[in-house]
């Protein structure tokens, strides 16, 4: 199973309400710029992967996989997959409808994508993807996630999954 999240205003918020996880730098990368993950992302990574969720980031930014990774490595957590831009770029190359989507996550196997934005959850059912909207000021949002990804697991586990 694979879960993948949206970063910007999902993940990383710069909202100064929205709090953010702790990050303690050790000397050798204090010259790296950090941005806030989203208080509330180490807890609900651990709850994820405890439940069998393998995790990813489809995201439309053309910061590189490797900066990303590092992000959340600084966290200690683990990213399985990572696409950005231009990497949804090629997925979509092939793909032949005039109004191409913003992202694809079925297309990298991900059963639920994360995302602030209505656009993609209208774009979820135009292509046959699965997708919750959290909002970036929702306090509750990882119990959303929670709950969402344990309704997709049973349908898996039922063979009655769909986008
Ligand atoms: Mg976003």
């Amino acid at each position: 199973m694979l879960i993948t999240f949206d970063l910007d205003d999902t993940l990383i918020c710069w909202q100064p309400e929205i709090p953010a996880e702790p990050v303690k730098l050790p000397w050798y990368h204090k010259w790296f710029r950090t941005e806030p993950l989203r208080h509330g992302t180490v807890d609900l990574f651990k709850k994820l992967r405890d439940c069998g969720w393998q995790i990813g980031i489809y995201t439309t930014s053309h910061r590189k996989s490797k900066y990303i990774k590092k992000l959340f490595n600084l966290h200690g957590l683990k990213l399985d997959l990572v696409i950005n831009q231009n990497r949804h770029e090629k997925i979509i190359e092939n793909l032949k409808e005039k109004r191409k989507p913003s992202k694809l996550p079925n297309w990298v196997n991900s059963q639920l994508h994360i995302d602030d934005s209505e656009g993609v959850l209208i774009e979820g059912k135009r292509f046959n993807f699965r997708a919750l909207v959290v909002d970036p000021l929702d306090n509750n949002w990882t119990n959303k996630v929670l709950a969402e990804s344990i309704c997709v697991t049973r349908m898996l586990e039922q063979g009655s999954y769909r986008a």
